[in-house]
């Protein structure tokens, strides 16, 4: 059965993430034939519409507007809105993220229609679309059958291939102009502050190192960081790490923090608490390194290797560099 399905564009520093080209993929397969449709809303974004169009997307919707240039909620949801009425998409997907989790069930509950979260997997049951999606913090999945006649869902970043892209394509473009005027909107962005620790985008990463209590200290994490290093890997925490001052919470991974799911994740004295077991359990190989053989981290583990991480890590990191 033919749909047009929507994807919005997920923009971080100037730049398309993954999950887009993963949602795109997905959207071709549920359009079955019918329009994909891409939407950018920012500012100065408008250059991304061939990769999008690249991807699969037939129609890319733009929209620029200086309100836009951060995520502003109500701004966001009018222009994205906006799309949706012009384009008369069925199907609206978005990323996994901080914005998306904010964004589709105010939109999903704007035009009443049903909502998935965290998406892992898009199957079609003959007409049916259907979600997969994890619950218990990973421990298991629900298929979700859509009945609605609209549905919006967040995919989680780094699960759903992406195809090939096709850079013979160039965007068919459609401007959108929408008027948000500062009485609309409910809050605005004053300045962006930005962390530090931001530089690798975590939900993307292919290789994660993470540490956890049992780095004890921030100067713990160097050997972390010297390990990542030499595999091109990103760093994490536990939040016992955070919540003890060793590094910054934007590393935090789990129930609470960021949910990845990487190639491969290297958890470096992290005991394996269900709440950051949910945030990394579906990582496609995972290593533990920690000093007690009975840590519940070894349950999750594909290798687990039982020693002192101050030993362990450069160890390996020694061995890597002679590669
Ligand atoms: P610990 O449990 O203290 O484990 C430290 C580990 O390091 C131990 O297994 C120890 O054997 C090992 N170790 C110590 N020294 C060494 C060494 N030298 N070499 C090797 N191993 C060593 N936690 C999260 O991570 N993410 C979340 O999003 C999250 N959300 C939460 C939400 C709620 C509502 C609640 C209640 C809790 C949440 N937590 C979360 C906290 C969670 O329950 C755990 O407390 C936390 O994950 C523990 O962090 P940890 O494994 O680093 O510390």
């Amino acid at each position: 059965m033919e749909r047009n399905v929507l994807v919005l564009a997920d923009i971080r520093n100037d730049k398309l993430r993954n999950v887009t080209f993963e949602s795109l993929t997905a959207a071709r397969k549920l359009a079955d034939g019918g329009t994909v449709y891409g939407a950018l809303l920012g500012k100065n974004v408008s250059g991304m519409a061939d990769a999008l169009a690249h991807y699969g997307a037939d129609q890319v919707f733009v929209v620029e507007n200086d309100v836009l240039a951060n995520y502003v909620p109500d701004a966001f949801a009018i222009a994205l809105e906006t799309v949706i009425r012009e384009s008369g998409a069925e199907v609206v997907l978005m990323a996994h993220s901080a914005i998306g989790r904010d964004l589709a069930p105010k939109l999903a509950a704007r035009f009443e229609a049903g909502q998935v979260s965290d998406i892992v997997d898009v199957q079609m049951e003959g007409d049916k679309i259907v979600f997969t999606r994890p619950i218990y913090a990973g421990k298991a999945f629900t298929k979700n059958v859509i009945t609605d006649d609209m549905v919006f869902a967040t995919v989680r970043p780094n699960n759903l291939p992406a195809a090939e892209p096709d850079t013979s394509c160039s965007a068919n473009v459609t401007t959108v102009s929408v008027d948000l005027p500062a009485d609309s909107l409910r809050t605005f962005i004053k300045e962006v502050v930005k962390k530090s620790a931001g530089g690798a985008d975590l939900s993307e990463a292919k290789i994660i190192v993470s540490g956890g209590r049992g780095v004890k200290s921030a100067d713990g994490f160097k050997p972390l960081q010297e390990l990542a290093d030499a595999l091109g890997a990103a760093v994490g925490a536990s939040r016992g790490a955070c919540d003890a001052g060793y590094c910054d919470y934007a590393l935090q991974i789990g129930q609470t923090g960021k949910v990845v799911t990487p190639d491969l994740y290297i958890a470096c004295g992290i005991s394996g608490a269900i709440q950051h077991l949910a945030g990394m359990s579906n990582s496609k190989v995972i290593v533990a390194i920690n000093k007690d053989p009975e840590a519940p981290i070894f349950k999750v583990a594909d290798y687990g290797i039982v020693g002192d991480l101050f030993e362990v890590v450069p160890l390996l990191t020694e061995e890597l560099k002679k590669l």
